[in-house]
């Protein structure tokens, strides 16, 4: 059994500090079991973590250094990631769920945007714009000043990283502001920052509650720019905060994302991408294929072949569960097991039929729910149309490509879409034509961190990941110097 700490704190201006709003008790939802306490943060913890990250920022120590400083410090950020990965893995499965294989991944995962990220510090050069000879014009990037990036619960050491390493990198002191239900794995980033010598103030961290914590530094004067990562309700709060201040915001908020598989495509292949695609992270990835849009011809054959798959994973503690393979861990918590409880059962008196799953594995008392799938789902019932974040597949049919795209489009979101066939000119088609930030053709969550990642529609808006994301940590200033 891993040994954790019983008390961990928040990270602001370089200390260790207790919180103004307690402590929240931090609950292995493997076991219902408390794991430990985290301090909570309260708004004025809030401001002193904006107020150090402030005079950061101002004194220049960040922002001034040399890119080539910046780019070396993420890289030692990272690589305290991932020397400290077998510290960090089962702490990151026993608050959050997840199989420890898939933590390892999630490390190095976060690891390997402080390298990218750290690659890109050197690259971000202006232009010189040509105005004639008494002039001389030229632009440059400078940070915004002080990032607030609000992080979610289901990737909560990779998606801080994803935020937080090109912030870095184009010279803004961050504060971040972990989720209450997984706070504990981020105190490494705060080690990280330490070890690298990554100038004191230039990154806080704080857990709080969303309500609390997270609004007041959503709404905080002295932030400049903002992140956050999570539901359509709380980003419509944050960006609202962030318009009351007129300030710059990058939403990333879920989605519905569907893939449509024809009957020319590669179905072993495909099976293994629904594996992924809706069943790591227990179905909790915003980027998941919760929807499977199939051609009725190889209709029935996928279905089987994907139930047979989904029936070979083995659910249990994700502690247990050290190596890659056929398995799963809890969700998050109970709630998130609820709601995705009621939403299947919803969709089973709307009239989907249950293929597989539907069900919390008798053997163990934890936040779990069994691999899923529903089919004869159809367009007009809330399934089809509601994010799930669990492990719940639905399954539609069509008739003609037309049918394919309009039934993917149909959503209120647009974060990711694919298409499997081995028809290039359909292929390119689709890829056109769906509307997603992101799209697959033969491999769902093809790309990694060089891949510009967001959403159209409620999926929310601004681009992380790739070169895309610096452009959201830098203002462009244009300097235009008149020769006498
Ligand atoms: P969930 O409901 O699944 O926890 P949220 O989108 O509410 O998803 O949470 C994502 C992150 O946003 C968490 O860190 C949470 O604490 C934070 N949060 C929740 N409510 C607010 C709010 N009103 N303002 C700012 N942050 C919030």
């Amino acid at each position: 059994m891993t040994e954790i700490n019983e008390f961990w704190q928040n990270y602001i201006d370089g200390e260790w500090v207790d919180g103004g709003a307690g402590r929240i008790a931090v609950t292995n939802p493997a076991t219902g079991e408390v794991l430990a306490e985290h301090a909570l943060a309260d708004a004025t913890d809030i401001d002193h973590a904006v107020q150090a990250a402030r005079q950061v920022h101002l004194s220049g120590e960040l922002r001034d250094l040399h890119p080539v400083d910046r780019s070396r410090i993420l890289r030692a950020m990272g690589r305290h990631l991932l020397d400290h990965a077998d510290e960090i893995a089962p702490v990151l499965t026993l608050e959050q769920g997840k199989p420890l294989w898939e933590s390892r991944v999630e490390v190095h995962g976060a690891a390997r945007y402080f390298e990218y990220f750290a690659n890109q510090a050197e690259a971000v050069e202006g232009r010189s714009i040509p105005l004639g000879g008494r002039y001389f014009d030229f632009t440059v990037h400078e940070p915004h000043g002080v990032s607030a990036q609000i992080i979610p619960w289901n990737f909560p050491l990779e998606l801080a990283a994803r935020s937080l390493a090109p912030a870095l990198a184009m010279g803004n002191a961050c504060v971040v502001k972990s989720a209450e239900l997984t706070p504990l794995s981020s105190a490494w980033l705060g080690r990280a920052a330490e070890a690298a010598g990554l100038p004191t103030g230039a990154l806080n961290i704080l857990c709080g509650y969303g309500r609390e914590a997270g609004a007041a530094l959503a709404g905080h004067p002295d932030v400049n720019q903002i992140v956050f990562t999570g539901s359509v309700p709380t980003g419509v709060s944050v960006a609202k905060a962030a318009a009351l201040n007129i300030v710059p915001c990058v939403l990333e908020l879920g989605g519905k994302s569907a893939a449509i598989v024809h009957e020319d495509a590669d179905l072993d292949a495909f099976v293994d991408d629904v594996r992924w695609g809706i069943f790591l992270n227990a179905g909790q990835v915003c980027s998941a294929m919760s929807r499977v849009i199939v051609h009725e011809s190889c209709h029935d054959e996928l279905v089987d072949r994907i139930a047979e798959m989904a029936e070979s994973l083995s659910v249990g503690p994700g502690i247990d569960r050290a190596e890659f393979g056929a398995n799963m861990g809890a969700m998050v918590g109970e709630l998130q097991r609820d709601r995705v409880e009621l939403m299947v059962t919803e969709a089973i008196s709307d009239g989907a039929n249950l293929a597989t799953g539907g069900r919390r594995p008798k053997d163990h008392i934890g936040a779990f729910y069994q691999p899923t799938m529903l089919t004869e789902v159809t367009q007009e019932m809330k399934i089809a149309r509601t994010e799930i974040f669990g492990p719940v597949l639905s399954v539609l049919g069509f008739r003609d490509d037309d049918e394919a795209i309009e039934i993917a489009n149909a959503t209120q979101y647009g974060l990711v879409g694919g298409v499997f066939t081995s028809d290039l000119d359909r292929a390119t088609a689709a890829a056109k034509r769906l509307r997603a930030g992101q799209v697959f053709v033969n491999e769902w969550y093809a790309g990694g961190v060089e891949t510009p990642f967001g959403g159209w529609g409620k999926s929310g808006y601004g681009r992380e990941k790739g070169r895309e994301a610096l452009l959201n940590y830098v203002q462009t200033k244009n300097i235009a110097i008149r020769r006498r």
